[in-house]
């Protein structure tokens, strides 16, 4: 079976899900994130999950082990046998090996989509974002407000910022980011599938150009 697999990567705030959510419309792939997985499997409370919920409470992240085995279980199901876009992983030289050795296939079509954004962009994204407690839902108080201050279009429930999202955290989160992508882009670089796209620019524009060079490749 051909699969095409997309590798999505950007900083935080680089607007990463937005064009997840674009390919996912385009090419009927399911989004794939281990991140999202393991809250699944928690929220579910299958035997993965309790095992997460354990380590975090330990104040631990949940291991590569854990990763591993969502993602695996993942990519088994029947909607990601033609392919898949990877959201979020691989964040590390482990698991970039674990990538390339166990789940990409000689006949796999890979696709790396780097998304880029300046930190001032990033900065004033992240600071002004809020989201809900109850259904994860996002908002931006200059780009997406809420329709009634403060509270979720969804459920009304009052809007949080995350603790990820003052100054402090976000600086944290773009030199943990600039650290854990290095052996990714040097992998992809030599595949010579890497798409480069302008994170800040307009989306219709990004989207184009996306589209362009996805074809350029193929
Ligand atoms: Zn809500």
């Amino acid at each position: 079976m051909l699969r095409k697999i997309y590798i999505l990567f950007g900083p935080p705030g680089s607007g990463k899900g937005t064009q997840a959510q674009f390919l996912v419309k385009k090419f009927g792939l399911p989004d794939v994130s281990p991140g999202e997985l393991l809250r699944h499997e928690e929220t579910m409370q299958t035997r993965i999950g309790k095992k997460i919920a354990k380590t975090m409470k330990a104040g631990k992240l949940a291991g590569d082990g854990l990763v591993k085995k969502v993602l695996l279980k993942r990519l088994k199901m029947a909607d990601a046998q033609n392919g898949f876009i990877l959201d979020g992983y691989p964040r590390d030289r482990a698991q970039l090996k674990f990538l390339s050795k166990k789940i990409i296939k000689k006949t796999d079509q890979l696709y790396f989509i780097e998304i880029t954004a300046d930190s001032r962009t990033i900065r004033q994204r992240l600071s002004y974002r809020r989201v809900c407690p109850h259904d994860g839902a996002t908002y931006h108080l200059l780009n997406k407000k809420p329709k009634r201050a403060g509270k979720c279009d969804l459920c009304g429930t009052k809007l949080i910022r995350r603790e990820d999202d003052y100054p402090q955290a976000i600086a944290r989160r773009l030199r943990d980011y600039k650290t854990s992508v290095k052996d990714l882009l040097v992998y992809a670089k030599k595949t010579k599938r890497l798409i480069k796209l302008d994170g800040t620019a307009p989306l219709t524009r990004t989207r184009r150009e996306l589209s362009k060079r996805l074809k350029e490749l193929n």
